[in-house]
C-alpha cells in the first residue's frame, strides 16, 4: 500500500481536513502519478455537500488532475516514469461493453468507475485528486503534451473535455454559429475551443461584467440574457448551443435561438427537471440533447487540439489551506475561471 496525504470531508456540512489516505499498490497495468495540480470542479462541491445523492464519507474529491508518473507496473507500455500525465473524471470502465469498444467509456452499459466516491473493481471506495498520489490503470491516463503547463492542464480533464466532446460531435467548424451559455470554467473554454474550431461564437450571460475576457477569449459576440430584446434579436441565429449552467433557466427562451435543425446540449446539470414546452422545438426540427464529458481517446485528441491551439483555461491557483474559501467562491461566481490547488502545499 502507497500512502497519500489528502484533504477529505466528513459530511455536506463539514470542512476540509487533512487525511491519510492508502492507495494500492501496483497492479500489472498500473501507474502510479505524483499529483502536481488538481482543479476544482462544480462537481466536487455538489459532492461534497451531498447534493447528487449519497456520498461515501470521508470523500477525498477532485477529477482534474495533472501529474508526474513515478512508478509504473510490470507491464505498462504506454507510459514511464517522468512522463507528464493527466487524469479525468473515471479510472476504469468494463472495456467490454458496445459503448467501452466504440471508446465511448464515460458511457460504459456496465458503468464506469468515477475518479471519487466511486467503487473500484477491487471493490475499494475510489479517492480522488486532492492528493500526493493516484494509481490508475493505464487505459485511463492521458498524456499531457509538452506545451501546456501542468497548472493549466487540470481543468481540462474536466471543464476541457466536456465542452469539446458536444462541440466536436455537432462538428462547430467554420460556417456554424454556436452561442456559449454561461461564462464560468466551462463556458470559458467551450469559448476557446469553438472558436479554434472555426465556429462564430457568442456568448449568452447573465450580466455583460465578462464581456471584455469573453471577446478576448475568440467571442465574436456577447449578450446579456437579463435582457429581452437578446431574445428577440438572436432568434432563430445558432446552429449549436452549448448550455455550460446547472441553475433552472428559462429553456425554451433558449430553443428559440435555435436554427433550422438547430441543437441545444445540456452540460450543466441542474438538479430539478427543467420544464420543456415541445412547441419550440418542432417548428425548426430542433433538438435537445445531453453530452457527458468524453471518452479517453476524445480526452487525449482534446488536450492535443488545445496544445496545437495554445488553449489553456484562465486559472487561479490556491493552496491545500484554501478549498474551504474557494468552494464559497465558486459559489458566489467569484472565480476566474477555475480554482486550481497546488498539491504541494499539502
Ligand atoms: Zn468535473
Ligand atoms: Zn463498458
Amino acid at each position: 500500500m502507497i500512502t497519500a496525504k489528502a484533504r477529505a470531508v466528513d459530511g455536506p456540512d463539514k470542512p476540509f481536513r487533512a487525511a491519510e489516505i492508502k492507495r494500492r499498490d501496483l497492479d500489472s497495468h498500473d501507474v502510479l502519478i505524483e499529483i502536481k495540480y488538481a482543479g476544482i470542479c462544480h462537481s466536487d462541491i455538489h459532492t461534497a455537500h451531498g447534493e447528487w445523492g449519497e456520498v461515501n464519507y470521508p470523500l477525498v474529491p477532485g477529477h482534474e488532475i495533472a501529474g508526474i508518473v513515478t512508478d509504473v507496473g510490470p507491464h505498462v507500455t504506454k507510459y514511464k516514469v517522468g512522463d507528464r500525465v493527466g487524469v479525468g473524471c473515471m479510472v476504469d470502465s468494463c472495456s467490454e461493453c458496445e459503448n467501452c469498444r466504440k471508446g465511448e467509456e464515460q458511457y460504459c452499459l456496465n458503468g464506469m468507475v468515477p475518479t471519487y466516491d466511486g467503487v473500484d473493481k477491487y471493490g475499494e471506495p475510489t479517492q480522488g485528486g486532492y492528493s500526493t498520489h493516484i494509481v490508475v490503470t493505464e487505459d485511463f491516463v492521458v498524456r499531457i503534451p509538452d506545451n501546456i503547463p501542468l497548472d493549466a492542464a487540470a481543468p481540462l480533464l474536466c471543464a476541457g473535455i466536456t465542452t469539446y466532446s458536444p462541440l466536436n460531435h455537432w462538428v462547430a467548424g467554420p460556417g456554424k454559429k454556436v452561442a456559449v451559455v454561461g461564462m464560468g470554467g466551462l463556458g470559458h473554454l467551450a469559448v476557446k475551443i469553438a472558436h479554434a474550431m472555426g465556429a462564430e461564437v457568442t456568448v449568452l450571460s447573465q450580466s455583460l461584467r465578462k464581456k471584455e475576457d469573453g471577446l478576448e477569449f475568440g467571442a465574436k459576440d456577447y449578450y446579456t440574457t437579463s435582457d429581452p430584446e437578446t431574445f428577440n434579436k438572436l432568434a432563430g441565429t445558432f446552429d449549436l448551443i452549448i448550455n455550460t449552467v446547472s441553475a433552472q433557466i428559462d429553456i425554451n427562451a433558449y430553443f428559440s435561438l435555435l436554427t433550422l435543425d438547430g441543437t441545444l446540449v445540456n452540460v450543466g446539470a441542474p438538479a430539478e427537471p427543467l420544464s420543456v414546452n415541445v412547441f419550440s422545438l418542432i417548428p425548426h426540427r430542433r433538438s435537445f440533447a445531453g453530452s457527458m464529458i468524453g471518452g479517453i481517446r476524445e480526452t487525449q485528441e482534446m488536450l492535443d487540439f488545445c496544445a496545437k491551439h495554445n488553449i489553456v483555461p484562465k486559472i487561479e491557483v490556491i493552496s491545500a489551506d484554501q478549498i474551504d474559501e474557494a468552494y464559497e467562491r465558486v459559489l458566489a461566481s467569484d472565480v476566474k475561471y477555475r480554482f486550481v490547488i497546488d498539491i504541494s502545499t499539502m
